[in-house]
Formats: structure tokens, C-alpha cells, sequence
């Protein structure tokens, strides 16, 4: 038996012992990465029953091979929609709680289940469950995590080697992307964001085909994907020299960021964290441009549970994956965000990003 099919398989036992204190007789998972979570289970069409004494999994023909190579549960194929399928087995185990994820399921696919008659009134919203047990990391999800990282770091020094005004910020995306894949991620964690001048006061530019000017910030927002799991890193580039504001905007986003990280541990919530970098931009009069949350968790997927934030009350605990970036945006003049992803620890936080955080001058 592989170890990481005992994961799963736990991961799934944790679910069924779950349900009775939460009143119900089944959870049913759609695809997403609660699915890939409980099953490991890659492709692009599956669903998952959790019953108290048993799990089985749904996909199509085109995925019966990767099936049997993924999933350790009882697996089906079935020809055509597997709702109808699911239906089926629930009205077989005569199962009339049935949970499911509010956040996740389409539309759609609550109808069919509404419409299933032997379990109207008894659908269940879930909201969040399966997130809440994805926050705490295994250690093989934290390796992931970490290679993710490395490689993504490992791709910015290179591209930006070569960076100088001038070049415009698709290219620059695009090689940031491709020497990800290069090193071997799997693909970027999300889409690239690379923003030079007043463009950087947007916290989700995409990169447009301008070429990048002199005298200007340009912000890197990137991650790369690696066996599934996310890495995030913001660092800023600035082409020439920086003018006195720029500077003074650089060491507010700096303190406030390190002041975060230095929030960050087993106990402390996450608005304390997410205070901790405000009050610091607060002194130098820029917490009204900080726009966003300070931070959030990662794995799977690029924006997990918890939110550091302001009203996010999660207690921190140690193998927590979360990035710290507080940022400041200000429109006509452009914008400063650093980010790194970092593991909680019982007393403080392992930063995993190794790039330097000094404001990188290119050429002008
Ligand atoms: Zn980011
Ligand atoms: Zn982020």
C-alpha cells in the first residue's frame, strides 16, 4: 500500500467519523481540490460519496486508468453524467441526510439533487468543512509547498537577470512562466501579474504589452505549482533610481511586512496579524492604501482559509501555510506589495521565500 494512499484514506475516515456529530448520513464532494484532497484524484470529471462506512468515487471512461492509479477507495465509471449515478447510490443506502458543499456545487447539480425525490428536504448545506481540515498541512504537503517555492524563486532570479525598461510586461511574464516550467512546476500557481508604473496601483493587473518605462516600480506577483500545491511571492522591481517617496513608500510595505511575519505564530489570530502590518503603515499615514488582507492560506489552491484579515478570527496553528503581504496603492503614482509564504511554527514562522526583499534596481 502506497503512504500516500493511507492519506487519503485517513483523510476520508476523518470524514466519516464527522458525520454524525454534524446530523448527517453522507457528504457528497464535486470535483475541485476537496475531491483531489480525499482522493488524490487529478483529472477533470469526478464525485465522491462519504458514508459513515464506506466512500465511493465516480468519473468517467476517459479517467478509468488514472483511477485506479489515484484513487485507493471503491471507484465507478460510468457512461454519461454521474449525478444520476450519485442519485442512485443515495437512494440505494437510503441515506436522508445528504451534506453537500453550498461553496462548490453548481447550481445545476442542486437542482438534480433537489429534484431526486426521495431526498427532497433532506439536501444539507456543508459549508467549508473539508477547507477547514485542508488549513493544517501535512509534511508531505509542506515539502510540495516548499519545492513550490524554491522553484518559483528559482524562476524570478533568472528572468529577472534580464529585466530592464524598455521590455514589456507580457515578456516579462512570460518568461517568469517559462523558466517555472522549465525548473518544473506544473504550471504557474495563477496568472502571472506583472505591473510597472502607475499600472502597479492595481493589486491585479494583468501584464499588458507597454513596455516597461524608466523611473518606474514594477511589481512581480507569482506562484508556481508544484504535485498540486501553490507557492505565492510578491517582490518589486524599480528601472533607475527610485525617487524619495518611492523609497519611503518601499520601507513602509518592509516594516509592515516584517512586523506581520513577526505576528505570525501557534495562538495568535489572524487579525493580529493583519493588524500588526496596518498599525505600522498607519504611522506613516498610508493604512488607507493598504486595500486588502494581509495575507491568506494556501495549498491546492492559491487562496485557502484562513483570511488574514481584519475580521478573520482563526487561531494560528503550527503547519498552517499562509503568505504575509501587506501592500499600499496609490492611484496616479503606482503601488508596493511584498509577499512571501511562510509555515506557522509553535513559536514564530519558518519564511520559506529566500529571494531578497530590497527593492531590486534594473536599468533604465
Ligand atoms: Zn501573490
Ligand atoms: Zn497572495
Amino acid at each position: 500500500v502506497q503512504p500516500e494512499a493511507d492519506l487519503f484514506a485517513a483523510r476520508r475516515r476523518a470524514v466519516s467519523s464527522g458525520l454524525a456529530a454534524r446530523k448527517l448520513d453522507a457528504l457528497l464532494i464535486g470535483l475541485g481540490p476537496n475531491l483531489r484532497y480525499l482522493t488524490g484524484f487529478t483529472g477533470t470529471n469526478g464525485m465522491l460519496l462519504i458514508t459513515a462506512r464506506e466512500a465511493i468515487f465516480w468519473t468517467d471512461p476517459r479517467y478509468a486508468i488514472q483511477a485506479q492509479e489515484q484513487v485507493s477507495c471503491t471507484s465507478r465509471i460510468a457512461k454519461g453524467p454521474l449525478l444520476p449515478r450519485v442519485v442512485a447510490a443515495v437512494t440505494r443506502r437510503q441515506v436522508r441526510r445528504l451534506g453537500f458543499e453550498k461553496a462548490r456545487i453548481t447550481f445545476e447539480q442542486y437542482e438534480a439533487l433537489r429534484n431526486a425525490v426521495p431526498m427532497r428536504a433532506a439536501l444539507q448545506p456543508v459549508p467549508g468543512w473539508i477547507e477547514q481540515m485542508r488549513m493544517v498541512k501535512s509534511a508531505g504537503e509542506l515539502a510540495a509547498i516548499r519545492e513550490a517555492v524554491i522553484l518559483n524563486s528559482r524562476a524570478f532570479e533568472q528572468a529577472v537577470r534580464h529585466a530592464k525598461a524598455g521590455m514589456r510586461e507580457i515578456d516579462l511574464a512570460a518568461e517568469l512562466e517559462f523558466r517555472m516550467r522549465r525548473l518544473g512546476a506544473e504550471k504557474p500557481a495563477f496568472e502571472t501579474i506583472v505591473a510597472s508604473g502607475p499600472r502597479s496601483a492595481k493589486p491585479h493587473a494583468d501584464p499588458g504589452p507597454a513596455p516597461i518605462r524608466p523611473k518606474e516600480l514594477v511589481v512581480v506577483d507569482m506562484g508556481a505549482q508544484h504535485a498540486g500545491y501553490a507557492s505565492d511571492m510578491t517582490r518589486m522591481l524599480h528601472t533607475g533610481d527610485p525617487s524619495p517617496k518611492t523609497r519611503r513608500v518601499y520601507r513602509a510595505v518592509l516594516e509592515a511586512q516584517l512586523a506581520a511575519l513577526d505576528a505570525v505564530r501557534a495562538g495568535a489570530t489572524a487579525q493580529q496579524v493583519d493588524r500588526a502590518a496596518r498599525n505600522v503603515l498607519r504611522g506613516f499615514g498610508l493604512d488607507k492604501a493598504f486595500t486588502h488582507s494581509t495575507g491568506h492560506g494556501l495549498g491546492l489552491e492559491i487562496h485557502e482559509p484562513p483570511r488574514l484579515g481584519r475580521k478573520d478570527k482563526t487561531v494560528l496553528q503550527a503547519g498552517m501555510a499562509i503568505t504575509v503581504e501587506p501592500g499600499v496603492y496609490l492611484q496616479g503614482f503606482g503601488g508596493v506589495r511584498i509577499e512571501d509564504t511562510v509555515v506557522v511554527t509553535g513559536n514564530g514562522c519558518e519564511i520559506l521565500t529566500p529571494t531578497p526583499k530590497e527593492l531590486r534596481l534594473l536599468e533604465a
